[in-house]
């Protein structure tokens, strides 16, 4: 059966992650976490105290990102090195959120991307993916939730992992996130013009992943 890409964009904590992994396995197809990938790029920055867009971008040729499946999850690796544990706290969140601001970021790791794409078969999660990396991609999905509701789910995650969050300061960064997401002059985030759009709001994740698969199935139909 002939293989599809499916692009998966939208805000920050709608779910993006957990939806795409989902829709991989129940397809058999690799999918990449196309945000841990800039984590991974925040990290380098902080590691080495890098804040000046220029010294961001020199740094470039020295930075090496991948993916290793650790029992079955995919870990993003920086250099070589797991750092998936390390990339997930708000404040790599943050610098994230500003380096993908930087051109030359964003087409440093667009390339690699596409690359990632040539065999399709493939579920991409991020905030241009549908746009920019795969603008032909058969499936475009944009998900959305209210930026309470995803504060909410933020909020959880990281008590989860035993860190102590402020709710009001989760949901000013989840807003502050936004903000810089969908005005940034470069691949803002936007939904493309034929992506169908999922408010996950008061969805349960079983609800959303039955209208999801139901979507992909329809394509796959559709062209065979
Ligand atoms: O999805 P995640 O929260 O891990 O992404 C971290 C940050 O990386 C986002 O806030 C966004 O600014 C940036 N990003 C991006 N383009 C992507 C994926 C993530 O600009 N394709």
């Amino acid at each position: 059966m002939s293989k599809i890409i499916v692009a998966i964009d939208g805000y920050s904590s709608c779910g993006k992650s957990t939806i795409a992994k989902a829709l991989a396995k129940y397809a058999g197809y690799t999918y990449v976490d196309t945000g841990a990938m800039y984590r991974a790029i925040a990290l380098y920055t902080l590691r080495n105290n890098l804040t000046e867009t220029a010294d961001i971008i020199a740094a470039l040729p020295q930075i090496e990102v991948g993916f290793v499946l650790v029992n079955g999850a995919q870990h993003v690796t920086l250099n070589g090195e797991d750092v998936e544990g390390l990339v997930r706290t708000l404040e790599v969140g943050n610098r994230a959120s500003q380096v993908s601001q930087i051109k030359e970021v964003r087409a440093f790791l667009v390339a690699q991307q596409q690359k990632m794409g040539d065999a399709k078969g493939i579920v991409m999660d991020g905030r241009d993916i549908g746009t920019v990396v795969f603008p032909k991609a058969e499936l475009k999905l944009f998900l959305t939730a209210s930026p309470e509701v995803r504060a909410q789910r933020r909020y959880d995650e990281l008590v989860a992992k035993g860190e102590k969050p402020n709710y009001d300061e989760v949901l000013a960064d989840v807003n502050d996130r936004d903000y810089r997401d969908t005005h940034r002059a470069e691949s803002p985030l936007r939904q493309a013009e034929d992506a169908i759009v999922v408010d996950n709001s008061h969805m349960t994740p079983d609800e959303q992943m039955e209208v999801i698969y139901g979507l992909f199935d329809k394509i796959l139909n559709q062209k065979s």
